[in-house]
């Protein structure tokens, strides 16, 4: 097994040196692209304090408002 690099890399997207999010449940870190929860259904005692749920959640609310000014 190849130990995990210091710089970010993302699950998806391997090597790709760009800023990644944390999924504590699942302990794999995302890039702004791929961010997205693995199970949004499931209990996830994180995600009170997961970036990957906020970040979402933050961008589909920008979606909606954004639609909502029209
Ligand atoms: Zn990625």
């Amino acid at each position: 097994m190849r130990k995990a690099p210091a710089m970010s890399d993302c699950c998806c997207h391997t090597g790709a040196d760009v800023p990644t999010y944390r999924c504590e449940k699942y302990g794999i870190e995302m890039c702004d692209a791929c961010l997205r929860c693995k199970d949004p259904e499931l209990y996830c005692k994180f995600r009170s304090a997961c970036m990957v749920q906020f970040l979402e959640k933050e961008r589909s609310d920008e979606q909606r408002q954004k639609s909502e000014e029209g």
